[in-house]
């Protein structure tokens, strides 16, 4: 079996590893291993090159010595693009190496994804791809994979990316009958590759997919989250302030909050569950001077990206601070955390879950027939689960819809309960 494995959408910590661990296990258990660079729009564009040797000018001695073997790779010598440095540093041309000019589709080896469970973000690359929402670009991306020969297909991305994967899996048939007639393969390549082999690895910074309890990414997101605000709570407590925290989420509030709970937030606003009193400032200013009279010094209120009121009004922080200065007079700042939430380094836990799941994800693909659904892997009270990948994304859709219908109790049900409650 050759197996490739691309990351899509939005990037998060722990791609690294799982890209690391697809290679790694794909390999241990008699597979050949591939990397599609850039996500689906990698996939769309393929191979347009051969590889380019190299030809280091020997005036630059280190560059010589680098092209003479600075790299040794026994695994798949001829194949293999360089010691990771390639991608590490966004060069396409490396003394070590082949150019990766033209070629988004390419064999990897041991030596190439080792240490990578320790990288942030995403070395292999990501882009949203709308080529890829269209058939005409599916048929090139179906093309492209069967050139390499390619009958497997890890996707490690968010909910979009993953829809995206159903969509390609269901439409397969008809790519290959339509490559087929337009004569772009042959007839041999079309019995060769008419099940095309595909699973999903949920990587999201927002622990936003039902029917797992954990994303890749969101753990590290929550401690970058939890750390932030270890450091503001010196500041507020020093000065007696109020800080207004906006961090991400999209539509999910899992990250605002635990984020809340592990630092002793003072109130914390999330999309599926909206403050109960409408108009809801009463009920936040109560509770803020409740925690005041108590002997507080510091207040902390967080606000997910997507809260809104029970009208599905959104909330800002910046609208939240005029509240609290103006009907309580607190000295209160807002501060957006942004990208730096996004991860950096893995926490351990994110380097041992997609380790753990790269590893379901080979054995999935090595079982996988016409006949079985794509899976999502998961992981449900600590156990490392498969999961039909429609059935999560529907489901996850559907806290979506159900907050749209306010019903919330509905979404707050169906986000993961154990999680939420
Ligand atoms: P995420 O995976 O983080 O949710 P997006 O929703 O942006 O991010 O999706 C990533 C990519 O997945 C898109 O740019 C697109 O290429 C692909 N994709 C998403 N939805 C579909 C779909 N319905 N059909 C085909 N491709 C899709």
């Amino acid at each position: 079996m050759k197996i490739a494995v691309l990351t899509s959408g939005g990037d998060s910590a722990g791609m690294n590893a799982v890209v690391r661990s697809v290679v790694k296990i794909g390999i241990l258990r008699g597979c050949e291993t591939w990397i599609v660079r850039e996500g689906y729009e990698g996939l769309v564009r393929g191979n347009t090159q051969d590889y380019v040797p190299y030809e280091a000018p020997l005036a630059d001695p280190i560059a010589a010595k680098r092209a003479r073997g600075g790299v040794k790779s026994t695994i798949f010598e001829n194949l293999r693009f360089g010691d990771g440095d390639l991608l590490r540093d966004g060069t396409l041309d490396h003394p070590n190496g082949r150019s990766l000019k033209g070629r988004y589709i390419v064999r990897a080896g041991f030596d190439d994804v080792r240490g990578w469970f320790a990288e942030g973000g995403t070395l292999i690359g990501t882009a949203r791809c709308k080529a890829f929402r269209t058939q005409e670009g599916r048929l090139a991306g179906a093309h492209n994979l069967i050139k390499e020969g390619i009958d497997a297909l890890v996707v490690c991305g968010g909910d979009g990316s993953l829809t995206g994967a159903d969509v390609f899996r269901a439409e397969w048939p008809t790519l290959i009958d339509t490559l087929l007639a337009q004569g772009l393969i042959t007839q041999e390549q079309h019995a060769k590759h008419g099940h095309l082999r595909i699973v999903g690895l949920v990587g999201s910074i927002d622990n936003d997919m039902s029917m797992t309890d954990l994303t890749i990414g969101a753990p590290t997101a929550l401690q970058r989250i939890c750390e932030a605000i270890d450091n503001i709570n010196s500041t507020a407590a020093s000065h007696s302030r109020a800080f207004v925290l906006e961090v991400m989420g999209r539509h999910c509030g899992w990250l605002a909050l635990l984020a809340g709970v592990s630092t002793g937030a003072d109130f914390i606003f999330i999309p599926e569950q909206p403050p109960q009193a409408n108009p809801w400032e009463d009920e936040l200013c109560e509770e803020i001077k409740r925690h005041r009279e108590i002997g507080k010094r510091k207040t902390i209120v967080i606000v997910a990206e997507g809260a809104h009121d029970a009208n599905l009004q959104p909330i800002r922080a910046e609208y939240v601070k005029d509240v609290l200065s103006e009907r309580l007079g607190l000295d209160t700042r807002v501060t957006t955390l942004g990208h730096t939430q996004r991860g950096g380094r893995p926490c351990a836990f994110d380097r041992i879950l997609p380790t753990l799941q790269g590893e379901e994800a080979v054995k999935a693909l090595l079982e996988s027939t016409p006949d079985t659904p794509s899976y999502m892997i998961g992981v449900r009270e600590n156990k490392i689960t498969r999961v039909p990948l429609m059935e999560a994304v529907a489901m996850t859709k559907a806290v979506a819809d159900a907050i749209t219908a306010k019903d919330f109790a509905k979404a707050m049900s169906l986000r993961d309960p154990e999680f939420l409650q």
